[in-house]
This record gives structure tokens, C-alpha cells and sequence, in this order.
């Protein structure tokens, strides 16, 4: 079983900052900024494409922790990473939430 789905089950802890009867939103374990939270569906999906109505219940709570954390007047970015040459380290699919600082475009 992935991490995330350990998560998920409360086999592994984490700060969880919203939650919906599909999605979870919980603070990342390494932050890139000050604010960093992943918002995860609980089943374990890995093709975008499986979303389908998930996707806008994933961005709805990003934006709902973004109102959480402070950060919704000053800026937000939204990111999942899709396979290796995005640097996707966990399958199981993600939407980071970032802000609290200036970020730079385009990514690195
Ligand atoms: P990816 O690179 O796959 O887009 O992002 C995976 C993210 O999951 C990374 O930012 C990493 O810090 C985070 N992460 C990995 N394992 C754990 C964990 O056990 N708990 C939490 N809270 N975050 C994790
Ligand atoms: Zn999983």
C-alpha cells in the first residue's frame, strides 16, 4: 500500500488541514514554502484522467485550505507532478498547494 493510502487509513500520521468524504488535504512532510499542503483523493488514483468529477472536489479543497492558511488574498500556486520528468516521487496522484512567498515562473 502506498504512503498516501497509509495516510489515508491513519496508518501514518499527518496534519491534516481539510477533509471531504473523497479528498484529504494534509501538510507536506518536507515544505517548499510556507504553506505547502497536498490534497489527495483517498482512493488511490494514479491516471488524471480517472479523476472525473474528483478533480473539481480536489481544487474546491485547495482552495478552501488556501482561505485556511492565510494565503488566498496573496497568491496560491497549484501543482501535480506527472511522472518522471516532473519529479513525481509519490503515484499516488496529488495536488500541492504552495504559497506564503514569491514564487518564481517558469518552474525550475
Ligand atoms: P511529488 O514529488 O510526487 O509530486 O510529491 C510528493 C510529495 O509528498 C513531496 O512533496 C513529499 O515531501 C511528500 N511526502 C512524501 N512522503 C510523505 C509523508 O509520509 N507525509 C507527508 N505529509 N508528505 C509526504
Ligand atoms: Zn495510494
Amino acid at each position: 500500500m502506498c504512503v498516501f493510502c497509509k495516510i489515508v487509513k491513519g496508518e501514518v500520521p499527518a496534519e491534516v488541514v481539510a477533509e471531504t468524504p473523497r479528498v484529504l488535504a494534509f501538510k507536506d512532510i518536507n515544505p517548499q514554502a510556507p504553506v505547502h499542503v497536498l490534497v489527495i483523493p483517498k482512493e488511490h488514483i494514479e491516471d488524471p484522467a480517472q479523476l472525473g468529477d474528483l478533480a473539481g472536489e480536489m481544487f474546491r479543497v485547495a482552495v478552501e485550505v488556501a482561505g485556511k492558511m492565510g494565503i488566498a488574498e496573496t497568491g496560491f500556486r497549484m501543482v501535480m507532478n506527472k511522472g518522471p520528468d516532473a519529479g513525481q516521487e509519490v503515484a499516488h496522484l496529488h495536488l500541492h498547494v504552495l504559497g506564503g512567498r514569491k514564487m518564481s515562473w517558469p518552474p525550475g
